[in-house]
């Protein structure tokens, strides 16, 4: 508590009383700590690219001048330059999203609509993923093979990027399942919808993890999640994403088996009113 006293008078030589207030800056204090610690993770994780940027960036400079540097060796110094760049601005497309999303809710992520081939959008993410991992297997399960959403390209693979890579970066092998399963109209989604899920067989969530899935910068107590890098962003955008499709998320997992997260979208953009308020 923060107390403030003061001395209550009716004149300058009659004291009637003191009054004391007290604040209980607990909240305050907590999101205090959470900035502090929040500004650090990220000061960090900003920090990771740049480290390879500068190695890889130093050797060009040295090679070139020393004149040992065959074009092959150029060429793929420059494209994990490139990657490393391409992390960077991710990451803080990721935190400006955040903010935007803090003012204005999932309402404030700007869509730009398109008929989408969501197998095509599986593909590019398999096709980006399968080269951090030789221990998994990328799995495509669509039925029908081809679902046509409407969607942002860009969005969508947002969202399965980020799916896949927890999927990877959160069990040891095993196999990766992207599956989608068009869903005939319903009441909730009278224009019909896709049900999507990214499957693993990793470390999995408890019940009271589960529940925490989405929210901002949470991150689980498991050892082997404190082991790999994260700022617990991720979910939180998609969730959001994902609402701004009008649809929502869940999980399905099991300690120490693995986990599926799903989410249904509609097949259509949708209204103004229908954009879920994710909280
Ligand atoms: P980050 O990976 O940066 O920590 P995310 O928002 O992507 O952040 O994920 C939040 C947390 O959810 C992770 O730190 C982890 O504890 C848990 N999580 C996400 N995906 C998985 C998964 N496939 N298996 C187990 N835990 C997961």
């Amino acid at each position: 508590y923060q107390v403030h006293a003061a001395l209550v008078r009716e004149s300058a030589d009659k004291l009637i009383g003191t009054v004391f207030i007290f604040n209980d800056i607990t909240d305050i204090r907590n999101i205090e700590r959470m900035k502090t610690e929040f500004v650090s993770i990220v000061s960090h994780e900003l920090r990771t690219p740049l480290t390879p940027m500068k190695g890889f960036i130093q050797m060009l400079i040295d090679g070139l001048e020393e004149g040992w540097l065959t074009k092959e060796e150029q060429r793929e110094y420059y494209q994990i330059i490139q990657e490393n760049v391409d992390r960077l601005s991710r990451m803080i497309n990721d935190l400006l999203n955040v903010s935007r999303i803090e003012r204005m809710g999932a309402a404030g992520i700007e869509m730009n609509w398109e008929i989408t081939d969501l197998r095509k959008a599986a593909e590019v993410v398999v096709n980006t993923q399968k080269g951090r991992t030789d221990k998994h297997t990328l799995v495509i399960d669509f039925e029908p093979e081809h679902i046509e959403v409407e969607t942002d390209p860009d969005k969508i693979q947002n969202i399965l990027q980020n799916f896949v890579s927890n999927a990877i970066k959160y069990s040891e092998g095993g196999e990766v399942r992207i599956i989608a399963r068009q869903e005939p109209p319903s009441e909730e989604f009278p224009q019909g919808s896709v049900r999507i899920g990214v499957k693993d067989q990793g470390i999995g969530l408890s019940e009271k993890e589960i529940k925490r899935i989405g929210e901002k910068f949470f991150r689980s107590d498991n050892k082997k999640v404190r082991a790999v890098g994260g700022t617990g962003i991720g979910l939180f955008l998609v969730k959001h994403l994902i609402a701004r499709h009008g649809g929502y998320m869940w999980v399905e997992s099991e300690l120490g088996k693995g986990s599926t997260f799903w989410f249904r979208i509609p097949l259509r953009q949708p209204k103004q009113d229908e954009v879920a308020k994710a909280s």
